[in-house]
């Protein structure tokens, strides 16, 4: 008579380790080029701290704080809206990184073409603007943060910038360019000259990648 009490805990540990087996992990990116592909714009030694260390601890934070929480079977983009804190921090650092590393290119830099090339000649009158009101806002970012190209729901483009780990995806806005202003992305290599680490980096933008997500 007693086996029969251990039955509904045996079955509780199966169910418990199945779910557990489907729980999310997120994966740290693959880098699209070699940590050296981007020098002298960005050197190795930044890239690899910056993916190699900085970013995979965004993952493995989140990896971790998201074991046994609503969160863990949920698309990062889900996670990003519904969360706040440090589980809202760390996947939001995941996103942004992402979006970031896939918009440098070794081969990148130049002017966009086709549509996306229309829409800031239109919004900002010439390229050279465009880039002049970017640089100008990113510097303007107090402490860590990011700048960024957005596009809102009617198609119109701006430029916004983010405190910290918050992202436009949280505003109902698609991100079509993202620059990381934290320290850690250009300390290295421009020190405290934030505004060098911007002019250098429109050479190594990926207006490929920028113009899809237009
Ligand atoms: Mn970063």
């Amino acid at each position: 008579m007693k086996k029969i009490y251990y039955l509904p805990i045996v079955v509780l540990l199966l169910v418990m380790s199945i779910k557990n087996a489907d729980a999310r992990a997120f994966d740290l990116p693959a880098l699209p080029y070699a940590a050296n592909a981007l020098e002298p714009v960005i050197s190795e030694q930044t890239i690899q701290l910056h993916h190699g260390k900085h970013l995979r601890a965004y993952v493995t934070n989140l990896n971790n704080l998201i074991v046994g929480t609503k969160f863990e079977n949920l698309s990062l983009e889900e996670i990003i809206k519904q969360s706040d804190g440090a589980i809202f921090n760390n996947a939001a650092q995941l996103w942004n990184h992402t979006l970031y590393f896939a918009l440098l290119s070794p081969k990148g830099g130049g002017e966009p073409k086709g549509k996306l090339a229309d829409a800031i000649q239109s919004t900002w009158g010439s390229f050279e603007n465009f880039k002049k009101d970017f640089n100008a806002l990113a510097v303007a970012q107090f402490g860590s943060g990011w700048a960024w190209l957005v596009k809102d729901a009617s198609g119109k483009l701006s430029i916004v910038k983010t405190n910290n780990a918050d992202n436009p995806l949280t505003k109902g806005l698609t991100a079509i360019l993202a620059v990381d202003v934290w320290e850690h992305a250009y300390y290295l290599d421009y020190q405290n000259r934030r505004p060098d680490y911007l002019s250098e980096l429109w050479k190594i933008i990926n207006w490929d990648e920028a113009s899809k997500r237009y």
